[in-house]
């Protein structure tokens, strides 16, 4: 469950779009398979009727001498134990286990053999009480008095050497066991889907939560982005503020102290115009809206420039700022000169600050397999381990109230990991807390 009833309501929803679409699928597929199986199990018994009605007529037809009439002998050689009209035909309990009857004893067929006018002649087998005749239909389901089904073939006879019509012969089959096997796979059908209904509500809550996952942590690095932004752009408000009123209440206002509070008030304005222009910098970057230049910029050259910029600034902090290039020819990348400067100066000022006096700082340059390394390397209070991972989040600082005494709002290192990442390039820290940090960038090298 997230803190945010938002999140909630749209796990819900989530969960519930995927459970319902789900069941619709699975609903489906369950009424294709069991029309499938219905179709399957139909087109079987009726082919299975079909072949028998073949077979019959087949051999039926060379007895049949005269229309509406059959001779017994013949007919009982083809087809033993017809039982004529209007006799009394019960079969001798060893006579169902001969195989040309047991089909119509135990499978529930039957045969009706009919004239043209529908008057019955003769059966064989179980014979369903008050089938309705219709003796143009070749097949059709028919239901009996107790509402037995049964799948009937319906086929015209001639008498033998096919000179006259003989009438009709009617082989039926009983539907039951067809029925009872389709209700059990409905009723299959029918309590797996609830069951399954179930496990697909279980597993669309969980993916819901998977899928909201990233979205609930972007939001809440929104929200707690919003709450640094402020809780950055409070204090020097706060600040002034406080100046302009405490001079506000003085009856007269010496020139000397206007000037000292507008220096005040000038170096806060400085510290937010740079810190709105670095949150302006990174939100352009992620949009990637920034027209980042992409000429071929010499690494050598940028190395020595920082090291130009720098290195009063680092005997100043009582630090040593060596040059470390292990390349013979220049080393060029592609990129925005400007920005790959910005993020060296960061490294370094970084660097300055968080080394104690009497410290050293290296800059080298490296040249490996394709790729350009940048190190800014010092011998300053190092990062733990577990802080690694965070630095380069926006407003991280390690030790918050040092760092916020001696660095800066804690955007340096996201703006030099935006820049890299714009420059198709890889940051990598080294560090031990009391030992001292590297800083690596893996720029893609141009060949030239
Ligand atoms: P800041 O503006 O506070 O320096 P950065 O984003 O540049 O913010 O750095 C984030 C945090 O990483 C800093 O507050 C500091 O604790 C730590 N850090 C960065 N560079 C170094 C370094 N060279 N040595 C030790 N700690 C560092």
């Amino acid at each position: 469950m997230y803190k945010s009833k938002l999140f909630n309501l749209s796990r819900r929803r989530l969960a519930l779009w995927y459970a319902g679409v789900m069941g619709v699928i699975l609903s489906l597929g369950g009424l294709t398979f069991y029309h499938m199986i219905t179709q399957a199990r139909w087109y079987a018994l009726h082919r299975e009727l079909e072949s028998v009605a073949g077979t019959l007529h087949d051999g039926l037809e060379p007895v049949l001498k005269q229309p509406g009439r059959m001779d017994e002998q013949a007919v009982n050689q083809v087809l033993p134990y017809v039982c004529f009209a209007s006799t009394n035909c019960s079969l001798p309990p060893e006579m169902t286990q001969r195989h040309s009857l047991s089909l119509f004893q135990q499978k529930g067929y039957y045969i009706r053999f009919l004239d043209l006018s529908g008057r019955l002649i003769a059966t064989v087998g179980q014979q369903p009480e008050g089938l309705p005749f219709r003796g143009n239909a070749l097949c059709q389901t028919l239901e009996d008095r107790k509402g037995n089904r049964f799948h009937q073939i319906s086929m015209l006879l001639d008498t033998a050497g096919h000179q006259q019509t003989w009438g009709y012969m009617q082989l039926g089959r009983s539907l039951k066991d067809f029925d009872e096997d389709l209700t059990t796979i409905a009723w299959l059908i029918g309590l797996s889907l609830p069951i399954s209904m179930l496990l697909i509500s279980g597993a669309s809550w969980w993916l819901a939560g998977l899928a909201m996952r990233p979205v609930y942590q972007s939001y809440q690095r929104i929200q707690q982005f919003t709450a640094d932004a402020a809780h950055e752009l409070r204090t020097p408000l706060a600040t002034s503020k406080a100046m302009i009123e405490s001079t506000l209440e003085m009856d007269k206002l010496p020139e000397v102290e206007a000037r000292d509070t507008l220096n005040k008030l000038n170096r806060q304005t400085d510290r937010l115009i740079q810190l709105v222009q670095d949150l302006l910098l990174l939100s352009r970057m992620n949009l990637k809206v920034l027209n980042l230049k992409r000429q071929p910029c010499c690494l050598n050259d940028l190395v020595m420039d920082l090291l130009d910029e720098f290195e009063a600034l680092a005997i100043a902090a009582g630090l040593r700022l060596k040059l470390d290039i292990q390349v013979e020819q220049p080393v060029y990348v592609l990129g925005d000169e400007e920005q790959l400067y910005r993020l060296m100066a960061n490294l370094i000022t970084n660097a300055i600050q968080y080394t104690p006096k009497a410290g050293c700082i290296i800059l080298r340059l490296i040249a490996e397999e394709g790729y350009a390394l940048l190190q800014v390397e010092d011998t300053g209070i190092g990062i733990p381990e577990s802080e690694q991972g965070q630095i380069f989040d926006r407003f991280y600082r390690v030790n918050r109230d040092r760092s916020r005494h001696t660095g800066g709002a804690g955007l340096g290192l996201a703006i030099v990991q935006a820049i890299a990442q714009a420059h198709q390039g890889r940051l990598a820290v080294q560090s031990q807390p009391g030992n001292g940090s590297i800083f690596t960038l893996l720029l893609p090298m141009r060949m030239r």
